[in-house]
């Protein structure tokens, strides 16, 4: 099992054995697979073993693993240098794309990974409205910066309480934090808080305990309660972005945050991610302003390119209709079955949640109150069937544009069996 004696040996020289903490498998029991090639909608394991893939490395590879345009574009630009630490016309291919599917970013900075778009962003936010004060929503994950590993503290309008020892109690204590779709609880702390408060950070469509989609209505309290308190409203689409359709979910719905993350897809399979949106902000930002933001590899060309080919793809394929087809072909036939699950979907991403519940989660609350260890014996069982599913009840399931119908049929046999086993 080289799967095994590779994570042996991890274990004896990283943390855990793992780069990221979720790749553990801690969440769902049993060993990680060591993942050693990827190919359209399949990864092949150590051991030789092939899987279809639904985490998609979390997200980026909407358009499937070794695209061979992106390969393509990728490998031509590193024959010519791998960073140059300087300007490059990939910076502003990028930009000038960005801009153009996404038109509430005006201006747009790169960065190397989400937690610097969302870390960048909220500094911005306070550099432009001298306050401090964040306000978050448990169950949105935003990175793992300082301030954004906090959860609700003992009250609405006291501070948060970090999260991840580590954190510094004035760092937590600066983000108020409310359950997401709450909307009184919005309109309470702003009523209260409003004028301290720099910048509202959210997840338009949550995508971080499980998936949760906002109420009707919240989105546009966000929007009011931020312009009238004169915050910054930040839509972390670090997910969402060109997920839903080749543009953002805030495009989509025709809500304009002040500011936009972007990751995952916009680097199509680099570390690559990005913030930007009105261009008065954005010139906040050093060396126009007084906000200091940087990075050595941000920019990076070889890591434009792959992000840049993704996007052009995405725009003349349209794959949208199509994976959205699928991932409700798996919705509708999980949630007609007679057992104690339900299955969330929005475009091509959908969870899970083993609940008697017949209502969807709305917040983190009631994920919480779903069974973690029926979803860990589904994705054992999903596993050993050839079936690569995200490791946590915490995740999505993501559709790709490479999925085949015959995928998917095989995928919904696989549920058919292994849920009421699962149950039984
Ligand atoms: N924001 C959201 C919504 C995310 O889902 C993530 C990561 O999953 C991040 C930010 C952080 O991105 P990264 O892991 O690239 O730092």
């Amino acid at each position: 099992m080289n799967s095994e004696k590779l994570f042996n040996e991890a274990k004896a020289l990283i943390p855990g054995g793992v780069n990221s903490p979720v790749r553990a498998f801690n969440a769902v029991g049993g060993q990680p697979i060591y993942i050693e090639s990827g190919a359209g909608a399949y990864v092949t394991d150590a051991d030789d073993q092939t899987y279809l893939d639904f985490c998609s490395s979390w997200g980026p590879l909407i358009l499937g693993h070794a695209h061979p345009d992106i390969l393509t574009e990728v490998s031509k630009t590193m024959q010519k240098g791998l960073t140059f630490g300087a300007c490059n016309s990939n910076e502003v291919t990028m930009a000038k794309q960005v801009c153009k599917m996404v038109p509430s970013i005006e201006m747009v900075r790169m960065v190397n990974s989400g937690t610097e778009a969302t870390m960048s962003a909220i500094r911005l936010a306070r550099g432009a409205t001298n306050r401090q004060k964040i306000l978050k929503f448990d169950g949105c994950y935003h990175g793992h910066a300082d301030y954004l590993l906090v959860a609700s503290g003992s009250g609405l309008l006291t501070g948060g309480i970090s999260s991840s020892a580590g954190v510094s109690k004035e760092a937590a204590a600066d983000v108020l934090v409310v359950n997401y779709n709450d909307l009184d609880a919005v309109k309470k702390v702003f009523a209260e808080k409003g004028s301290e408060i720099a910048a509202v950070i959210v997840e338009p469509v949550a995508g971080n305990m499980g998936l949760v989609v906002p109420a009707e209505g919240f989105l546009e309290l966000l929007r009011e309660e931020t312009t009238k308190a004169g915050s910054i409203l930040i839509f972390d689409e670090v997910i969402n972005g060109f997920r839903l359709a080749p543009t953002t979910y805030g495009e989509t719905i025709g809500i304009t945050p002040d500011l936009t993350c972007l990751g995952k897809i916009v680097g199509g399979g680099m570390p690559l991610a990005a913030f930007g949106g009105k261009k008065e902000l954005m010139e906040q930002l050093a060396p126009l302003g007084s906000v200091y933001q940087a990075g050595t590899l941000s920019g990076n060309p070889v890591a434009l390119a792959a992000g840049i080919k993704t996007l052009e793809l995405l725009e003349t394929l349209n794959p949208y209709p199509e994976m959205e087809a699928k991932a409700k072909r798996i919705a509708d036939m999980v949630n007609g079955l007679d057992l104690p699950v339900i299955c969330a979907q929005l475009g091509g991403m959908f969870t899970i949640f083993f609940t008697d519940s017949k209502e969807l989660p709305t917040q983190l609350n009631e994920v919480k109150l779903c069974n973690e260890a029926q979803f860990g014996k589904y994705h054992q069982e999903m596993l050993k069937r050839g079936f690569y599913l995200s490791p946590s009840q915490y995740e999505l399931g993501f559709i790709s544009a490479v999925h085949s119908d015959q995928d998917i049929a095989n995928f919904m046999d696989a549920l058919k069996e292994v849920l009421p086993l699962v149950l039984s």
